[in-house]
């Protein structure tokens, strides 16, 4: 049972509490920011060190992310930042779909509270999940994020006006550095919508 799983107690959490990989986690791992932020940033699951301390984004991949909010000039309270998952899965295996569809109405839940204008969404398993309005079995005929990242679209997600931007996860810029130039050029891209909201 996971440490922090007692201060939950709606539908959307209980779906969460039963899967199997909550059974067998340390933390539900809910998101951290602002949540009244107008951007969201939506990454994919737990890594260890998440599970750990219970919030998203704390090991290496979070440093990465860390950077990109200092190079566009925001800070945790310009954003919230939140997985499609909300606990580990052992080795940091990737998203089942049955998990996917358990754990994001939670996510929903949080979008539909939050009501963010820009949405990033970090590697396949986010932007898959946004792009198909969250229908879990259509996320395997999308194009993959090399084909997607850095395309602003404007989008219905689940009745909310969204501006989706989808972008590289901040991992997988650690293991592969010559995502890092398309990096800097998704970016600016970035920058520009959020200069647009003022
Ligand atoms: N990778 C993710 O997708 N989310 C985290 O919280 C940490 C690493």
């Amino acid at each position: 049972m996971a440490i922090n799983e007692s201060q939950f107690d709606f539908p959307e959490a209980e779906l969460v509490k039963a899967t199997e990989i909550c059974k067998n986690c340390k933390n539900i791992v809910v998101g951290k920011g602002n949540v009244n932020a107008r951007i969201l940033f939506v990454g994919e699951g737990p890594g260890r060190k998440e599970d750990e301390q219970g919030l998203p984004f704390v090991g290496a991949a979070g440093k990465n992310l860390d950077k990109l909010l200092n190079n566009v000039g925001l800070g945790l309270n310009d954003v919230y930042i939140a997985n499609i998952l909300k606990c580990r899965p052992p080795e940091n295996r990737n998203p089942l779909p049955d998990e996917i569809r358990a754990h994001t109405p939670w996510l929903v839940k949080q979008i539909k509270e939050m009501k963010p204008i820009i949405v990033c969404s970090l590697g396949n398993y986010a932007t898959k999940f946004f792009l198909t309005n969250g229908v879990v079995e259509k996320m395997d005929e999308q194009l993959g994020i090399t084909s997607l990242h850095g395309k602003v679209r404007d989008m219905d997600f689940r009745g909310l006006k969204i501006k989706l931007i989808p972008l590289f996860h901040p991992a997988a810029i650690i293991y592969n550095q010559k995502l890092l130039p398309l990096w800097s050029v998704d970016m600016e891209m970035v920058k520009k919508e959020i200069s647009g909201l003022n």
